[in-house]
C-alpha cells in the first residue's frame, strides 16, 4: 500500500480519495477548505495544514483542483509541492486544465526529480463515489505503468493517450463533443416539441437511428425518457453549465494555439456562456434546453 498525498477536496476530489483509503492506502490530505479537511479526517485521511505537509514523504500525490492556475500555483516555486516532495514522487494531476500548463508541469516535475503524468477524469460525481472513473492518461510509460494501480482504485477505464498533456488533449476533445451533441439534442426535442411530436416519441425512433448519441440515451435533456437524467430533478448538476463553459473554452483556447477549426466547438462556448451570463452556471448542462427554447 502506498503512502499518498492528496490535494483538492471538492465534489471530486473527496471520494476519490475516499476510495484511496477504503482500498488501504495511507492518505494525507490538503485543501483550502477547512469544511473539506474536517471531512477527509472523518473518513480515515490525516489532515494536513498546508499542501507542503501532505506531499512530503508520500510516493504519490494526487491533485483535483479547479484550473491550470490552481495546480502551478500549488506546485511551482519554492514554496511548491514539488520542491518540498522527496526525489521520484509520482505527481498525478487529475484537474482538467489546459494542455499547455499539463507539458509546462511535466517539465517542471523532471526538472525538479519527480514524475507527473495528467490524468482528468469522466464520470462525475457519480464515477468518483463509485469508483468507475474513466481517466485519460498523458505521460511516459513507466510513470503510467507506476500509477495504473493507484488510477485503477477510482477508476474503471484507464487509458494512456499518449506524452504529457495528451490526457488534457483527450479531455478537452471529448467534453468539445459532448457540449455540441448536447446543444444539438436540445434542438431536436425543442423543434419536436413545436412540431406537436411527443418527446417520448422521438426518443424511441432517434434512440435506435442515425441521430443517437449520449447526450440523449443516457442523459436525456427532457424528463422522462431517461428516468435518472437531471431533466428529471429540474436539472439540479449533473456536470454544471458553467463546468462545461469552462472545458469549452479550453477546447477553444488549444484550437486557437495548434491552429484547427472547430466552429461548433467555438459556438457551443458562445451558447454556454450565455447560459452563464442568465445566471444559470450552477444548472445542469443539459438545462441550456431552457433557453433555447426561450430563443425561438
Ligand atoms: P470543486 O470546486 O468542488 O473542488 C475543488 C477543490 O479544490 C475545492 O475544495 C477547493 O477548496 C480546492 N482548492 C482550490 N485551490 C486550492 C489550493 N490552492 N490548495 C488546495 N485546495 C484548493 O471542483 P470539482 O468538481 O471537484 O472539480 C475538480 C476538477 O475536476 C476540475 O478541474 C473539474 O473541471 C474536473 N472535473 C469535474 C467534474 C464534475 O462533475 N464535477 C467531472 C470531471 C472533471
Amino acid at each position: 500500500m502506498a503512502s499518498i498525498g492528496f490535494i483538492g477536496l471538492g465534489n471530486m476530489g473527496a471520494p476519490m480519495m475516499r476510495n484511496l483509503i477504503k482500498a488501504g492506502h495511507k492518505v494525507a490530505a490538503f485543501d483550502l477548505s477547512e469544511a473539506a479537511l474536517a471531512a477527509a479526517a472523518e473518513a480515515g485521511a490525516t489532515a494536513c495544514t498546508k499542501a507542503t505537509d501532505a506531499a512530503r514523504g508520500a510516493e504519490v500525490v494526487v491533485s483535483m483542483l479547479p484550473a491550470g492556475a490552481h495546480v502551478k500555483s500549488v506546485m511551482l516555486g519554492e514554496g511548491g509541492l514539488f520542491a518540498a516532495a522527496s526525489k521520484g514522487t509520482l505527481f498525478i494531476d487529475s484537474s482538467t486544465i489546459d494542455v499547455a500548463t499539463a507539458r509546462l508541469l511535466s517539465d517542471e516535475a523532471s526538472r525538479a526529480g519527480h514524475a507527473l503524468i495528467d490524468a482528468p477524469v469522466s464520470g462525475g460525481v457519480g464515477g468518483a463515489e463509485a469508483g468507475t472513473l474513466t481517466f485519460m492518461v498523458g505521460g511516459a510509460d513507466d510513470s503510467f505503468a507506476r500509477a495504473e494501480p493507484i488510477l485503477a482504485v477510482m477508476g474503471k477505464t484507464i487509458v494512456h493517450a499518449g506524452g504529457p498533456g495528451n490526457g488534457q488533449a483527450a479531455k478537452i476533445c471529448n467534453n468539445m463533443l459532448l457540449g455540441i451533441s448536447m446543444i444539438g439534442t436540445c434542438e431536436a426535442f425543442a423543434l419536436a416539441e413545436k412540431l406537436g411530436l411527443d418527446a417520448q416519441k422521438l426518443f424511441d425512433i432517434s434512440s435506435k437511428s442515425s441521430g443517437q448519441n449520449w447526450s440523449m440515451t443516457s442523459y436525456c435533456p427532457v424528463p422522462g425518457p431517461v428516468p435518472a437524467s437531471p431533466a428529471n430533478r429540474d436539472y439540479k448538476a449533473g456536470f454544471a453549465a458553467a463546468m462545461m463553459l469552462k472545458d469549452l473554452k479550453l477546447a477553444v483556447e488549444a484550437a486557437q494555439t495548434a491552429g484547427a477549426s472547430i466552429p461548433l466547438g467555438a459556438e457551443a462556448a458562445q451558447l454556454y456562456a450565455m447560459m452563464a451570463g442568465m445566471g444559470q452556471g450552477g444548472l445542469d448542462f443539459s438545462g441550456i434546453i431552457h433557453m433555447l427554447r426561450g430563443k425561438a
